[in-house]
Order: C-alpha cells, then sequence, then structure tokens
C-alpha cells in the first residue's frame, strides 16, 4: 500500500526578502566609556551605594531639569516609592492607561490601591486626557501618565486636573528620558517621575532607575524609603571621623541604586543625545518608507514634542489586510527581522480579568490598538540599512497580503 503522505501546507509563506543575518529587536550600545567606568569603581574599593551614585543623580538632574533626583534599583521600584511617598494606600484609587507594561499597574496593587484605567488617544496612544475627569472619585488619589514609546502625555491638561481634583502626578516615564513636552524635558513635569535604565531602555544601567521631583518632601521621604528607612547610608557613616549610631526612622526598602550601575549610566547619560538623533533619523526612514503604504499608520508626530523614539510602533489595518498582526508578527521572525509588542491591553491580562473583572469593550481603543501594534527594530546600534531591511520586509507583506477590493 502506497503510504500517503500529508504535507501540511505552511500558512505563513516566507517572504521574499529574508534577511541573511537575524536582525535583534533590540541590542544595547556599550563603549569603552562605560568599562571604564565600571573599572574605575570595582578599583577604587567602594562598589555600593556611593559617590558615583550621588555624581549619577546630579547629572541626571541637571539634564531633566529637576531639584532632585534619587537612583534605584528599577523603575518598578522608583514607582512604588513614588506611591508610597505620596501616601497612597488601601482604600485609593490610582488613574492610569492600559496600553503599557505590567509594572505600571502592579505598584499601585503592591499598595493595597485599586488601579483604575482610562482608555487612550488613538493617534499618540497615551492616556485620553478627555475621559480622565469621568474615572474620578473621591477615592482618587494620583494618576500615573505613561509617554508612551517617548511621545510626552498631554500634560497641561492632566495637570489641570490633578489641581482641580488635589491629585498627585506619578510620571511613568520608563520610555521618555530625554522627551520634552513644550521645551520642558520629562522629568520636571508634575509632581514626580520615573525613569527606568533596564537595557532595552534609551539609555541603560544594565538595571536601574530614577525618581526625579521639584519637591523637597518627597525627595527626601523617598530617598529615605529606598535604603531601608535608616537615618545615613555606609558611604556617609563611613566619611566622619567618628562612627555615629543610626537609626530606623521608616520601615523603607532596599530599592537604591549603586556605583556600579551609576558608572555605566555616567557614561550613557553623555551620549543620550546624539543615541536619540539616531533614532529620530530611523524613524523618519520608516515614516518615508512607509508613506506610500496605507496599510501602515505610522506613529504620531507633533511640533510642539521632541519624541525620544523609544520604540517605533506601527499599527497595521486589518481591516485591509487578511492576516493578523500575530501571523505578521510569525512572518517578520522567520525573515530574521525581530519585532516586539507594545502592548497587549493590560486590563484583558489574567489577574486584571480576574482579580478586578476587566472584561473587552472596556476600553476600546487600547483593545483595538492592541490587535494592531508592532514595534520595529530602533536604536543606535543598527546600521540604515537594517533599517531599510525591517522596512522593505514589512512592506512587502503588506504588499502580499492586501485584501483585494471586488466591485
Ligand atoms: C520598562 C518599563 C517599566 C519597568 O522598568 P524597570 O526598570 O524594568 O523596572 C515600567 N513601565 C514601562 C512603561 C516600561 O516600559
Amino acid at each position: 500500500m502506497r503510504k500517503k503522505t500529508i504535507f501540511k501546507k505552511l500558512v505563513l509563506r516566507e517572504i521574499h526578502l529574508k534577511r541573511k543575518v537575524f536582525l535583534p529587536f533590540f541590542r544595547p550600545c556599550i563603549g569603552r566609556e562605560e568599562r571604564e567606568g565600571v573599572n574605575s569603581v570595582l578599583d577604587s574599593g567602594w562598589i555600593g551605594k556611593g559617590a558615583k551614585t550621588e555624581e549619577f543623580e546630579n547629572e541626571v538632574k541637571k539634564y531633566v531639569g529637576s531639584k532632585y533626583a534619587i537612583g534605584t534599583n528599577s523603575c518598578t521600584s522608583a514607582l512604588e516609592l513614588s506611591l508610597s511617598a505620596a501616601g497612597i494606600s488601601r482604600e485609593d484609587e490610582v488613574i492610569t492607561t492600559p496600553m503599557t507594561f505590567p509594572a505600571t499597574a502592579n505598584v499601585i496593587v503592591h499598595t493595597g490601591a485599586r488601579p483604575v484605567f482610562v482608555d487612550i488617544e488613538k493617534d499618540t496612544l497615551n492616556i485620553d486626557p478627555g475621559k480622565i475627569e469621568n474615572a474620578i472619585t473621591i477615592k482618587t488619589k494620583a494618576i500615573i501618565p505613561v509617554h508612551f514609546a517617548g511621545y510626552p502625555c498631554r500634560m497641561s491638561e492632566i495637570l489641570k486636573i490633578a489641581k482641580k481634583y488635589n491629585l498627585f502626578i506619578i510620571g511613568d516615564a520608563a520610555h521618555a528620558f530625554g522627551s520634552e513636552y513644550y521645551n520642558r524635558k520629562i522629568g520636571s513635569i508634575g509632581d514626580l517621575t520615573c525613569f527606568s535604565f533596564y537595557a532595552t531602555k534609551n539609555i541603560t544601567t544594565g538595571e536601574g532607575g530614577m525618581v526625579t521631583t521639584n519637591n523637597k518632601k518627597l525627595a527626601d521621604k523617598i530617598r529615605l524609603l529606598s535604603l531601608h528607612g535608616i537615618s545615613s547610608d555606609a558611604w556617609r557613616r563611613f566619611q566622619g571621623k567618628t562612627y555615629k549610631h543610626w537609626e530606623t526612622i521608616l520601615p523603607g526598602y532596599k530599592y537604591n541604586m549603586y556605583d556600579i550601575q551609576a558608572a555605566i549610566g555616567l557614561a550613557q547619560l553623555k551620549k543620550i543625545d546624539k543615541f536619540i538623533k539616531i533614532r529620530e533619523n530611523y524613524a523618519r526612514i520608516y515614516d518615508k518608507a512607509f508613506e506610500d503604504t496605507p496599510e501602515i499608520i505610522i506613529p504620531a508626530m507633533q511640533d510642539q514634542i521632541k519624541h525620544s523614539y523609544h520604540l517605533y510602533v506601527v499599527m497595521f489595518k486589518l481591516e485591509d489586510l487578511t492576516v493578523t498582526r500575530d501571523e505578521i508578527m510569525n512572518i517578520l521572525q522567520s525573515s530574521n527581522i525581530g519585532i516586539g509588542v507594545h502592548y497587549r491591553a493590560l486590563h484583558l491580562h489574567r489577574f486584571y480579568r480576574k482579580a478586578y473583572g476587566f472584561k473587552r469593550d472596556d476600553f476600546p481603543i487600547a483593545e483595538y490598538v492592541s490587535d494592531r501594534v508592532l514595534s520595529l527594530p530602533l536604536y543606535p546600534k543598527m546600521a540604515k540599512e537594517d533599517v531599510l531591511d525591517a522596512a522593505r520586509a514589512v512592506k512587502e507583506i503588506a504588499a502580499k497580503y492586501k485584501k483585494r477590493k471586488i466591485f
């Protein structure tokens, strides 16, 4: 009997323009300066939190134009310290966007407060200030605007609402180091701003974060909470000639930055403007490549803001295509183009559905966007040719899977 072999038809065919070498979605840009910085800390005899951390805090402060900066071990801990310093606790509500990384809402949950999502704007993918007031109750204590991909939120409207209802503004600026809103750097607007220096972010310390603020009381409290809540850190204790006792003022956390991270950060900070310039140039190359492809919606742009281009996020008009975003994703990945998805709307993740009863249709714009977004590689270590490869591959998919109009 002849054996019948069934060849399962490969649904996702490889595209014509397959790259020979995989283009990673992201690679950090680390040079000689970072290595020398780390070595000098290792050789100094003091590798914990000390002078380098303070130096990095001072440089970040200068760069963003804030009065205070406190280094942390991540943006997540920076957010948690900020909520804690603002006195957020059980029975409170905190407003944020569902189009974000889980950390933004997880930290609200940790305080015992309730995360309240507000839908986003379809063009900037940021929280829609016009919908915030509807979500405010007597329990609302704070708003966490997330500057998605590095595009600043409409802060003047958010500040107005915060003033009217006496709310804290704690910015999640994990994507927005270097972004500007009407000539003011993100980090100098609102009560507190939290940055991430995680490996993939615009500048990195490997892992790390920072809170910036102009409020001395909040700054002092965050500094205290970030290092056990004790009256004097180890570095200061060893500076004096005589031994001084320290004591616990608050039951703090262990969330501080330390000198090896700060040394990398100091070297990275010197390169941030150059990094953003390259990101901008690459974003323009993508924009131009997709100009004549109506199935691909490119990121929003506006004159009054400076976009840090942490991410280059396109949206696919699925109505005009015969493939889903996930299928496009798989074709690109198997064609050696690394991609990312930022984000699948957070209210639809299991924990948030189960704990708070969120469901489909709660935030229609976030859901629409969540099914259609795809982030393309964008980082200084790429070559222009890499950007063109990624753009060509995406365009080829759009052309190949375009719905034919039947009249
Ligand atoms: C990366 C990221 C975080 C978390 O940053 P960590 O430094 O890794 O804690 C928080 N929010 C957003 C929007 C992020 O992209």
